[in-house]
């Protein structure tokens, strides 16, 4: 176990403290509670999809309506979002453009089976955006990462693919692995139903550990590793100096593809953490913001790659039993936010205005726990920034022990009973194109706030 260097309150005091905000929650949300209740008896769980379950409070808050970086539920509370659908909402909650684009496309025709102009400027936007040549549309990121492991599969003739500890990339069978105190690969925690033993088709190695990482690929069974360029997912964990080089050179050299997934770090650029850094993955993928909060992902490839999966997957009679997209998959809807999301909306101007108020949220955060000489940290990427109880971790690993689920369920309910939602996954923030500095200030005293009261 890793020690936890950072202070901790009196677990008694901070029993207390939360039986005051439960109360609180209670008296602000009554219309949330009847609802929930009613739900609850044709829903599993009172909501649609199980996460929608997982915010702190003794039931989920109802949405009544969310535009820009402002979520009003149906008690009429109003919430200065830094959850953003946690990154589906990147754009800021219906941005113009993509409604106008979404309204005009709705009235003339959803889905069609056709290509149509929309889809040749998102092909070419992404291009521009991340370098890579070649492109497809997904529905989510999840869908881009099942399908970027086939293609990897097809290329090497390989099976395995392997993944660093406690990455998330949507819920692709193989990605559910983590590792066990032994070293040996194990289903990860909470993870259902999994039809095969993940141990024969994944392989885990603690991101940072090239030496780990060189030694797992030695045996070339390996088709791809797929990676976020900072683990997000467990909290924000960058890599080391160096760790990217050491990470593409291995994989060249033992003839495994690299699978960048950008869904998170889209928050670094336009073009992600590839274009900032200069990434060379043969495959990337991406989801979530693309157009707006509209179902959309994508993937591309190298030309490389292309030419080794152009003619099952374009031109074969089989094409569409491949295992790669969907009825819906590109459909006109998507294709026309996707165009309105990335030409008007996440635009390298947006970028200008959301990065320097990450900034200004870490050190609002980073000034107060200075204050109170709490020994916590703040990391941030980009646009995204979150705060740990402890000094930053260096791998999924000791991420994941570190997580202090009761403290964060505190900070989390205390923002939200005073109008700040943050995700429900750590304490993370992310700004939107339009998040106002005076959103992050009201953080930034809300945080003090809940401080003042733990110590
Ligand atoms: N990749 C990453 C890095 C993610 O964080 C997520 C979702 N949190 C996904 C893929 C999957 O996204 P979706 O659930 O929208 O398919």
């Amino acid at each position: 176990m890793t020690e936890r260097p950072g202070r901790r309150p009196e677990s008694e005091r901070l029993q207390q403290q939360m039986a005051l905000e439960v109360e609180r929650f209670t008296a602000r949300h009554p219309r949330s509670r009847q609802l929930h209740d009613d739900a609850s008896r044709s829903l599993l769980g009172g909501v649609p999809m199980n996460w929608m379950g997982r915010w702190p409070g003794p039931w989920p808050v109802f949405a009544a309506s969310a535009n820009g970086a402002e979520v009003i539920d149906v008690d009429g509370n109003h919430f200065d979002d830094f959850c953003l659908g946690d990154t589906g909402a990147m754009s800021g909650h219906s941005p113009a453009p993509t409604v106008a684009a979404i309204t005009a496309r709705a009235a003339s025709g959803i889905t069609t089976m056709l290509p149509n102009e929309d889809g040749a400027w998102v092909g070419a936007e992404l291009a521009r955006r991340f370098g890579l040549p070649l492109w497809q549309v997904a529905m989510t990121a999840t869908d881009a990462n099942r399908f970027a492991l086939r293609i990897a599969r097809a290329v090497t003739g390989r099976p395995k693919v392997l993944v660093f500890n406690w990455c998330y990339h949507g819920t692709v069978d193989e990605t559910f692995a983590v590792l066990a105190d032994d070293g040996s690969v194990v289903p990860r925690p909470g993870s259902l139903g999994p039809q095969v033993d993940v141990a024969l088709t994944t392989k885990v190695v603690e991101q940072n550990d090239l030496a780990a990482l060189e030694r797992a690929l030695a045996p070339g069974d390996v088709a791809c590793v797929l990676a976020e360029p900072a683990l997000t997912n467990i909290g924000i964990v960058l890599p080391d100096p160096g760790f990217h080089e050491g990470l593409r050179s291995l994989t060249r050299d033992a003839g495994t593809l690299l699978v960048i997934d950008e869904t998170h770090t889209l928050c670094a650029g336009p073009g992600g953490y590839t274009a900032v850094h200069g990434l060379e993955p043969d495959l990337l993928t991406v989801g979530k913001p693309l157009a707006g909060g509209v179902p959309a992902g994508a993937y591309g490839m190298t030309e490389a790659v292309a030419r080794a999966v152009r003619q099952p997957l374009s031109f074969s009679s089989d094409a569409d039993v491949s295992g790669i997209g969907g009825t819906l998959t590109g459909n006109a809807l998507t294709l026309a936010a996707m165009r309105a999301t990335l030409g008007e909306v996440l635009t390298d101007e947006a970028y200008g205005r959301m990065i320097p108020l990450a900034e200004r949220w870490a050190a609002g955060v980073a000034g107060v726990i200075e204050e109170h000489g709490l020994g916590w940290t703040v990391q941030r990427l980009g646009c995204r920034a979150e705060y740990w109880f402890c000094p930053p971790p260096r791998n999924g690993g000791e991420a994941a022990v570190a997580v202090d689920h009761e403290l964060d369920a505190y900070m989390h309910l205390f923002a939200l009973n005073r109008g700040i939602l943050l995700t429900p996954f750590h304490n993370m923030a992310l700004m939107s194109p339009a998040t106002t500095a005076e959103q992050v200030d009201r953080h930034t005293s809300v945080f003090a706030e809940a401080v003042a009261t733990l110590f």
